[in-house]
C-alpha cells in the first residue's frame, strides 16, 4: 500500500486538486508569488528573446513536487505569446512518440516535459539533436539498406521539470541553457498565495486564518491550496464560513496536520528514529523497513521538509534526528557526548 497517496499533505497531485489547480494557477509572471531570483532572471531572458524575435533557450526546472514547475512553464508560454504542449517522461514510451510530438510543434512553441528524468535512453537520444540542432534523425528502411535521414524541426523551447537534477543523465542536463532550482516557500509567501486563492474562490478570511494554513503547508503551494479547501468546508459546517485562525487550527488539527504541517507518517518516521534507534544514525533502508514506506518516498517526500525544518540531518553514516525533532514530539533530547558533537561539526564542515 502506498500511504503517501492517502495523505492530506502529500506533495503530488490528488484527484481533488485538478479543477482547483486550473482556476488558481497564475498565468503571468507578476502573479507568480515568491521564487524572486528565478522570476527576475526569467523576466530578463523572456524580454531579451522577445526583443530578438527568437525562441528562448531550453529551461530545466527542478525542485520537489507542488512548488510551481508546471505553472512556471505555462507562464513562460503566456509571456512569450506562444502555445504550450504538456507531456511527461513516462507518457513518452517510444522514440516514435517523441518524434510525432516534435514534428507537430510550431516555431516558438513551448514543449513541457514533466518528470523528464523518466525518459528512456532511446527516447533521450532523439531529444539530443532536437534540442541542439532542431533536427530529427530518422531511420528509413531496415537491415543493410537502412539509411538515416535528417528532418528539420521548428525552433522550439523545451521546458523540462524534475524533482532532482541529479537524476538526469549528464548529456541531457548539459543541453539545457537555463537551469533553475525552485525553493520551498516561506510562510509569508505562502500566506500571499493562500490569500490570493481565497480571493479567487470568494472565501472570507482574516490574516490569522491565512497564516495558520500557510504555516502548515510544508513550504508547498499545492498543499496550501488543498488545506485552504479543507478549512473552507470546516468553516462552512462549523462556523459562518469565515476563515479565522481558530477555524483553521481546529480544522487542521482534526485532520491530523500539526502546527508545522507534519502528519502521522512524518511523526512515525521521527518517532522510529528516536525510539528505536536512539536518534540515529539510521540508514535509509532501515527507516523504510521500520515505517513501512519505501525508501525513495522517504527520500523524495518526507525528508526534504523534515530537513528544511532542521529535524533531520544527513550524515555519512545515516539520518540523525536533531534536538528540534525531539522537542517537537515532546521528548527530551539526549545530552550529546563530546565525540558526537565533533562528528556533527565535521559533517557540517564538509
Ligand atoms: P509542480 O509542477 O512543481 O508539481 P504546479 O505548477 O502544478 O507544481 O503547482 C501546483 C499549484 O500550486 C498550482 O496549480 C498553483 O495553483 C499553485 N502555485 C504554484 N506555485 C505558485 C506561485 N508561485 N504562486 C501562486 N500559486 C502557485
Amino acid at each position: 500500500m502506498n500511504k503517501e497517496n492517502d495523505r492530506l499533505v502529500m506533495t503530488g497531485m490528488r484527484q481533488e486538486d485538478e479543477d482547483m489547480e486550473i482556476s488558481l494557477r497564475p498565468h503571468h509572471l507578476r502573479e507568480y508569488i515568491g521564487q524572486e531570483k528565478v522570476k527576475n532572471s526569467l523576466g530578463i531572458y523572456i524580454s531579451a528573446a522577445l526583443k530578438r524575435h527568437d525562441a528562448l533557450d531550453h529551461i530545466l526546472l527542478y525542485g520537489p513536487p507542488g512548488l510551481g514547475k508546471t505553472t512556471l512553464a505555462c507562464i513562460v508560454a503566456a509571456e512569450m505569446g506562444q502555445n504550450i504542449r504538456v507531456t511527461s517522461g513516462p507518457a513518452i514510451e517510444r522514440p516514435g512518440d517523441l518524434a510525432s510530438i516534435l514534428t507537430n510543434l510550431n516555431a516558438g512553441d513551448i514543449l513541457f516535459i514533466d518528470e523528464i528524468h523518466r525518459l528512456s535512453r532511446a527516447v533521450e537520444e532523439v531529444l539530443y539533436p532536437a534540442m541542439e540542432d532542431y533536427a530529427l534523425d530518422i531511420m528509413i528502411g531496415k537491415g543493410p539498406t537502412a539509411r538515416s535521414m535528417r528532418l528539420d524541426l521548428p525552433k522550439f523551447t523545451l521546458v523540462g521539470a524534475t524533482t532532482r537534477a541529479g537524476r538526469l543523465s549528464a548529456p541531457l542536463r548539459d543541453r539545457f541553457g537555463i537551469v533553475f532550482r525552485l525553493e520551498m516557500y516561506t510562510p509569508e509567501e505562502l500566506s500571499r498565495i493562500v490569500a490570493r486563492s481565497a480571493g479567487i474562490l470568494g472565501m472570507p478570511y482574516d490574516d490569522g486564518g491565512i497564516l495558520e494554513i500557510a504555516r502548515r503547508s510544508r513550504g508547498t503551494p499545492r498543499i496550501a491550496n488543498r488545506l485552504l479547501k479543507r478549512v473552507r468546508d470546516y468553516a462552512q459546517v462549523r462556523g459562518d464560513g469565515h476563515i479565522t485562525a481558530e477555524v483553521a487550527r481546529d480544522s487542521l488539527n482534526m485532520q491530523d496536520v500539526d502546527s508545522l504541517g507534519l502528519d502521522r507518517i512524518d511523526r512515525a518516521v521521527l518517532s522510529a528514529m528516536i525510539e528505536k534507534f536512539g536518534g540515529g544514525p539510521v540508514g535509509l533502508d532501515t527507516l523504510a523497513a521500520v515505517t513501512g514506506e519505501d525508501a525513495v518516498t522517504i527520500e523524495d517526500v518526507y525528508e526534504p521538509y523534515l530537513m528544511q525544518l532542521g529535524f533531520i540531518m544527513r550524515t555519512p553514516r545515516g539520518r540523525v534526528a536533531t534536538p528540534l525533532a525531539y522537542e517537537h514530539l515532546g521528548k527530551t533530547p539526549p545530552a550529546a557526548p563530546a565525540s558526537a558533537q565533533e562528528e556533527t561539526e565535521q559533517t557540517t564542515l564538509f
